[in-house]
């Protein structure tokens, strides 16, 4: 039958239970990686494959209407089917930048928009997986009590719904005045435990790894390679929406970088079990403010410098030690992969000029956009290449950017859009003035 288990992904190669709690292998220090039985997997055709997954996504059968445990077996085989904590997730829509497309003379630009999910951000497709496996440890007697994680914002709304989904208490370790209002708010009404720390999100994780030694907590940290078992599905979830066609680029905002590893994960699963023939090429696009890998990338990968990132607009990338560094460029190695960095005023200006779109993006979205604006304007996206953007949260999430954009008082922004509202007397006189 099928199967999955953590591997060291160094040399070593020690192989552990999925529901152990380990985080790193304890032989050597390296991250672990889920691996699945391959063999086992090509018992179906690439053909068979498709048309299941085709055939789930329109079903509402437990637990296959939800767009992560619909590939279930690529995902996480070995559960059992009533300890899974899905609230169905994933099936996010793929939304065609058609306007936004005709304006750049890119009329093949799509956005992914995995914000459009229950806490309000593609956290929630590796959650599911995360707790899932949590509930399935407990129900079998491990004497876990509560799950904890640091987040800049999304990790921590998305723990506390599905912690609270499951009946698990949940802690978390936020940076004081780093998170949206609501991203803080998400958990305090999920009833989570929340720790907010005078300090940045490098330090918030610093903490809670200290705290996951003792056996009762369990990380929930996408150090904790489950997560990513989840998160690649987004990858399988685009090329099925394209009828099983591969884009030329996706581009994905990138901060601790476990979700640009995990969409190459699972770009590489596909391949290898033949359901595509070739890969598009990858663009992690960072913050300039927060950029570790954008240097390392232009040194070749030879040179890893942590640094302390600095304040930015896209606060859930404002990371300047990224736990999942050493994955992500095995990945960008492999799909001819990018970094890009972009300003803040190139961020919150290619958001809002999404928005003039039609689209509400959030401000990593706008790192990713605003990327992919300088790979067009380089000549490296072709006109006619088929793009897409991931879209990582949603703007709802981020109300205070827009606002401050919008009154034109964000630092180091200048406000090309801005569309104040205009304050008028209430008689039709003044309103049809206003409207000219
Ligand atoms: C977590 C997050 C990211 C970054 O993902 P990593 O896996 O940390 O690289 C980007 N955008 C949003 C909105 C996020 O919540
Ligand atoms: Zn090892």
């Amino acid at each position: 039958m099928y199967t999955s288990w953590y591997q060291c992904v160094r040399g070593c190669g020690r192989r552990y239970s999925i529901y152990e709690v380990v985080y790193r292998c304890e032989d050597c220090g390296g991250l672990l990686e889920v691996e699945h039985d391959i063999d086992a997997l090509r018992d179906r055709s690439a053909d068979e494959w498709k048309a299941l997954f085709d055939q789930r996504t329109h079903t509402h059968t437990w637990p296959y209407g939800s767009g992560v445990w619909g590939k279930k077996e690529w995902v996480c085989p070995q559960i059992d089917d009533e300890n899974i904590v899905s609230v169905y997730e994933g099936h996010t829509n793929l939304f065609w930048a058609e306007r936004l497309g005709k304006e750049l003379g890119l009329p093949e630009l799509w956005v992914k928009l995995c914000g459009n999910s229950h806490t309000g951000s593609f956290k929630d497709l590796g959650m599911t997986v995360l707790v899932s496996v949590l509930k399935q440890m407990i129900s079998d007697g491990a004497p876990i009590k509560a799950l904890a994680a640091a987040s800049t914002g999304d990790t921590s709304a998305a723990v506390a719904a599905y912690a609270a989904a499951a009946g698990i208490p949940a802690i978390v370790l936020l940076p004081r005045g780093k998170v949206s209002i609501e991203q803080l708010i998400q958990p305090i009404a999920n009833g989570a435990t929340v720790l907010s720390l005078d300090t940045d999100f490098d330090g918030c994780m610093a903490i809670v790894q200290q705290m996951t030694q003792d056996p009762h907590i369990y990380l929930a940290n996408s150090m904790n390679s489950l997560r990513m078992e989840g998160q690649k599905t987004v990858g399988i979830e685009i090329v099925e929406q394209f009828n099983w066609e591969i884009p030329d680029w996706i581009i994905i905002p990138s901060g601790n970088l476990g979700n640009v590893s995990a969409l190459g994960k699972g770009l590489l699963l596909m391949k290898e079990l033949g359901l595509i023939k070739r890969l598009p090429r990858l663009v992690a696009a960072q913050a300039a403010h927060a950029n570790p890998l954008y240097l390392s990338y232009q040194t070749g990968f030879e040179q890893f410098i942590p640094m302390t990132a600095k304040k930015t607009i896209a606060s859930a990338i404002q990371i300047g030690n990224p736990v999942s560094y050493e994955r992500a460029v095995r990945v960008l190695q492999v799909f001819d992969g990018i970094v890009e960095q972009v300003s803040e005023d190139e961020l919150a200006n290619a958001a809002m000029r999404a928005d003039k779109t039609g689209l509400y993006a959030c401000p990593h979205t706008g790192v990713a956009l605003g990327a992919m604006f300088k790979l067009l304007q380089r000549g490296e996206i072709k006109p006619d290449h088929r793009v897409v953007v991931i879209s990582t949260a949603h703007g709802l999430k981020f109300s205070r950017f827009k606002v401050d954009y919008h009154q034109e008082q964000l630092a180091d922004v200048v406000s090309r859009y801005a569309n104040p509202p205009i304050e008028v007397a209430a008689n039709y006189g003044a309103v049809m003035d206003a409207i000219g």
